[in-house]
């Protein structure tokens, strides 16, 4: 056993320090990025936000309301390929495939990208620690060389790096940070998300890898600190949750709205999708009714606001700046909260 003294930080940890600017608005704030992959030569061009591929985020609606602003959809695995199929061909630019490591999840994976032309594959586990995982990501960049591939999830720059050298374009950073994610109490296993994203960008940077902060963000100064730590994509979950696009129907309880979200991990999912819950695995995962938000654009407009708002305070003029104008400073605390259970909504 061995103790790893250095202090690790999440999102709640810091603030970004404002710095003098050039910038007249916000406004003049560019948020689309484009990248080129060297793995599969591709490039990319889009606002580097990605829905995250679970069954109540990654629908095909949430994909057509986020494509219209540039955002990408991880379109959950066990969507009907009929449904792909229908899909337009802006959305379509727009929306990874998920696929997970079973023999039929690479089947599927297969079917779909053979009827659709989408160029983005997402390879996600859990925990993407095992060489299982490697050999099938090693096995689907050969039978897929000019896609662009994400897998993970990882949270250490070394496994960074060995997600890069077999065959992935963007290695996806997060292990316990979830909204309805129970890893951390489960098992003990967990990274803080700010420090978990700075060292696997770091290690991906290092190889022209790139990475996707997943999981963690609440609010959108999250999202501004998880891009300039490093992050090239930022996938959100709860962020995006309870909006009409999203799956399920709407619940009211005691004359409130709410929509279910749950874990793919979770007792829920592993009923749903498999029948049953596994004995071997403890669900990692947690149902939760959240409150009915409305059409998603209009978190889509807050959450761009916010990281533009957060260019300009450090003076970026695009959002590929702002890592590189950033200083972190470390806080005890966050916001001043001595009327936030009084606010008229
Ligand atoms: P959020 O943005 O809600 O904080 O985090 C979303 C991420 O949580 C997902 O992209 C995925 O990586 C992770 N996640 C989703 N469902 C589960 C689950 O059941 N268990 C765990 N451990 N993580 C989950």
């Amino acid at each position: 056993m061995r103790i790893d003294e250095d202090i690790k930080l999440d999102f709640k940890d810091v603030l970004i320090r404002p710095k003098r600017s050039t910038l007249n608005s916000r406004s003049e704030v560019d948020l689309i990025r484009e990248y080129k992959f060297f793995r599969c030569g591709l490039t990319w061009q889009g606002i580097p936000i990605i829905a995250a591929n679970m069954d109540h985020t990654g629908t095909f609606a949430v994909a057509k309301a986020l494509a219209k602003h540039k955002l990408l959809t991880a379109i959950y695995k066990f969507a009907d390929a009929k449904d792909w199929q229908a899909l337009d061909k802006e959305t379509l630019k727009h929306c990874f495939v998920t696929s997970g490591t079973r023999k039929e999840d690479f089947e599927r994976l297969t079917t779909i990208l053979k009827t659709t032309n989408t160029s983005l594959i997402c390879l996600d586990i859990a925990n993407g620690y095992s060489q299982h995982f490697v050999d099938f990501l090693k096995r689907t960049r050969e039978a897929f060389p000019n896609k662009i591939i994400m897998a993970g999830n990882v949270v250490t720059g070394e496994m960074t790096e060995e997600l890069v050298i077999a065959g992935a374009d963007i290695v996806k950073v997060g292990i316990g940070p979830g909204s309805v994610c129970v890893t951390r109490t489960k098992t003990g296993v967990g990274y803080p998300q700010l420090s978990a994203i700075i060292e696997c960008a770091d290690a991906a940077h290092g190889l022209k890898g790139h990475v996707c902060a997943d999981g963690g963000c609440v609010v959108p100064g999250d999202i501004a600190k998880a891009f300039a730590a490093g992050a090239d994509f930022v996938m959100l979950g709860g962020m995006f949750a309870g909006h009409d696009e999203c799956a399920g129907d709407i619940e009211e309880k005691n004359d409130r709205k709410f929509k279910r979200f749950y874990g793919m991990s979770s007792a829920e999912a592993m009923q749903k999708y498999y029948g049953e819950i596994s004995d071997y695995r403890a669900s990692e995962g947690r149902s939760v009714d959240i409150p009915y938000r409305g059409a998603i654009e209009n978190t889509v407009f807050d959450i761009l606001g916010g990281l533009r708002s957060a260019c300009a305070y450090v003076g970026a003029c695009s959002l590929k700046e702002l890592s590189k104008r950033t200083t972190f400073i470390r806080v005890t605390q966050q916001l001043n909260e001595v009327y936030s259970h009084h606010e008229v909504k």
